[in-house]
C-alpha cells in the first residue's frame, strides 16, 4: 500500500494580469465552479492557487454527490448542483460523474429513524428516497452475510472522481478565458477605506474590485489577517482505495462505521464513517465554546488531537507566518495508520467478499468545519467587494457547482433563487442561536 504524496507538476500557469474584475483565492471545487459561472458573463477573472488545482480537500474526498441526508436549506441547492454536474458531463467535461445512488445502511430501526425528518422535507422537494427492506437492499448490494437489516436509498444520487473532476473543470475555465495560476499564494488582501482594491500575491500585486475567499482550511487565517473572524475547525479524515474489486454496489454506501464508493477504475474508495480527528488551532481554541454543540453531538466519532506536524498548520498573523502558506503548497496530512487498519478489519468483517482485495493507496484530507456544520456563502458587511464561500464541513464537493453559481451571482449583485439566510456570515457574530446541520 502506498501513501499519497503530492508532487504533481504545475499545470495551470498564466502571465499574471495587473488588473482583473474578480480574484478568487483557492482553486478547489468552490473557486473553480465560481470561475466557471463568472466566465460566462464576460468578467475578467483570476484564480490564485498557492499549490495545485484541487490539491487539498477537493481531490481527497470520498467523491459522493449526495442529496441524501442534507440540511434542509442545502437540499434545493444540492438538487440544482446535481443538474449542473449532469450538464458538465453533457458539455464533454469529464468529471467521472455517474448517478448510481446512495445507500444509508442500517443495522437497527433506531438508525433508520434518524432520517425521519429528512424524509419529510425530501418529499416536499420531490426527491425520490425510500426505505428498503432487507430483501430489496440485497437485490442492490452484493453481500453475504446480510449484515444490515435495511437501508435508505436515494437512487438519483451521484459520484464523481475527485482527483480528476476539478482539474477537468479548471481546463474548461481556462479555455473560456479564466486566468488560473498555481504556485501563486495570496499573502494579503488590500483594502482601502473598507473597499477591496486588490491582493498581494507572492508574484506581485494585482488590482481588482472584488475578491472571493474560498481557501478551504486556510480561509479563517486569511480573514484573520484583515481582522475578520471566521470560526473554523480543522478535522482530519483518512481515506483509502482498494484495487479492482468484485461488484458491491454501483454508487455510494455508508453504515454506522464503514463507507464505500464505487470508483471508475473498478475499485472502491473506503473510509470509516465514525472516525475523525480534530486539530484545534490557536484561533479555534479561543472560540471553542462556539464549537461545543458540534463536538458534543459528534463526540463518538471525533477524536481530539493536540498537535501533529504533518496535519496542523498554525494560523498566520505575522509576515513570517505568511510564508507558511507558501511552504505548505499542498497540505498533505498523513493518513492515520490505526484508521487504515480499522478500515481493513471492518471491510473484512461486514463485506467478506472484499477479503482478498488489497488496499492499494491511502491518504488524508483536512476538512474545514464551521460550528453549525453548514457553509458560509455571503458578502462581508462593511468590506465592500469581499465575498466568502467556505466551511463546507465535509460535504462541499457535491454541492460545489451550485455553490459556485450562487457566488458568481452574489459577486455580480444578482439575486439568488435560493434562500441563503442559513449561510450568512453574520450568524456567528449577531447573537443568533446556531442550529446544527446534520453533522460532518
Ligand atoms: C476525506 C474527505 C472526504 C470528503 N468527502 C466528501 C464527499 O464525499 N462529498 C462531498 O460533497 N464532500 C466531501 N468532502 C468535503 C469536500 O471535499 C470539501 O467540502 C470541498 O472540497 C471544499 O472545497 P473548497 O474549494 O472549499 O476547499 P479546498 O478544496 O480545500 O480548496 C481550497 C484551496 O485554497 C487554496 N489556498 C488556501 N490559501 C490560499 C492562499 N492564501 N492563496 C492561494 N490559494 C490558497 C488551497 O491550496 C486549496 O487548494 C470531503 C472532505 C474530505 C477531506
Amino acid at each position: 500500500m502506498t501513501i499519497l504524496t503530492h508532487h504533481s507538476p504545475v499545470n495551470f500557469q498564466t502571465n499574471l494580469p495587473r488588473e482583473v474584475d474578480v480574484i478568487i483565492i483557492g482553486a478547489g471545487i468552490i473557486g473553480i465552479s465560481t470561475a466557471w459561472f463568472l466566465s460566462q458573463s464576460g468578467l475578467k477573472v483570476l484564480v490564485c492557487e498557492k499549490g495545485r488545482v484541487a490539491g487539498e480537500q477537493s481531490s481527497r474526498n470520498w467523491g459522493w454527490i449526495r442529496q441524501q441526508g442534507r440540511d434542509e436549506a442545502e437540499l434545493p441547492i444540492m438538487m440544482e448542483s446535481m443538474s449542473i454536474w449532469r450538464g458538465l458531463t453533457e458539455q464533454g467535461i469529464n468529471t467521472g460523474f455517474h448517478q448510481g445512488g446512495s445507500l444509508y445502511l442500517c443495522e437497527n430501526q433506531a438508525q433508520l429513524d434518524c432520517y425521519d425528518e429528512f424524509l419529510g422535507f425530501a418529499a416536499e422537494h420531490k426527491l425520490e428516497t425510500q426505505q428498503l427492506s432487507s430483501e430489496q437492499l440485497y437485490t442492490r448490494l452484493n453481500s453475504t452475510p446480510k449484515h444490515w437489516i435495511s437501508a435508505l436509498h436515494t437512487p438519483d444520487d451521484g459520484r464523481a472522481e475527485p482527483a480528476t473532476a476539478v482539474p477537468a473543470m479548471a481546463r474548461a475555465c481556462a479555455q473560456a478565458g479564466v486566468h488560473i495560476s498555481e504556485n501563486c499564494a495570496v499573502d494579503h488582501l488590500s483594502i482601502t477605506n473598507q473597499i477591496v482594491d486588490g491582493v498581494q500575491t507572492e508574484r506581485g500585486y494585482i488590482r481588482c474590485s472584488r475578491v472571493l475567499v474560498c481557501a478551504g482550511h486556510w480561509s479563517s487565517s486569511l480573514l484573520h489577517s484583515i481582522g475578520t473572524k471566521l470560526p473554523q475547525l480543522s478535522v482530519k479524515a483518512s481515506v483509502a482505495r482498494t484495487a479492482k474489486a468484485p461488484f458491491l454496489f454501483n454508487g455510494n454506501a455508508s453504515g454506522s462505521n464503514l463507507a464505500f464508493r464505487r470508483r471508475l477504475d473498478g475499485g472502491y474508495t473506503i473510509a470509516m464513517s465514525d472516525y475523525l480527528e480534530v486539530f484545534p488551532s490557536v484561533h479555534s481554541l479561543k472560540q471553542i465554546n462556539t464549537f461545543l454543540p458540534l463536538l458534543r453531538t459528534a463526540a463518538a466519532k471525533m477524536k481530539l488531537r493536540i498537535y501533529d506536524e504533518s496535519a496542523y498548520v498554525n494560523p498566520f498573523d505575522s509576515d513570517a507566518d505568511y510564508k507558511k502558506v507558501e511552504a505548505n503548497r499542498v497540505l498533505n496530512p498523513q493518513p492515520t495508520a490505526a484508521a487504515i487498519t480499522r478500515m481493513r478489519n471492518r471491510l473484512d468483517q461486514v463485506l467478506p467478499i472484499m477479503k482478498e482485495v488489497p488496499i492499494v493507496e491511502c491518504w488524508a484530507g483536512m476538512i474545514d468545519a464551521t460550528p453549525d456544520a453548514v457553509p458560509v456563502m455571503d458578502s462581508v458587511d462593511k468590506l465592500d467587494g469581499l465575498f466568502i464561500a467556505t466551511g463546507f464541513s465535509g460535504h462541499g464537493f457535491g454541492i460545489g457547482p451550485a455553490a459556485g453559481k450562487i457566488m458568481a451571482n452574489l459577486i455580480q449583485d444578482k439575486t439568488s433563487e435560493h434562500d441563503l439566510s442559513r449561510f450568512r456570515f453574520s450568524r456567528f457574530s449577531d447573537g443568533s442561536k446556531l442550529r446544527l446541520g446534520p453533522s460532518i
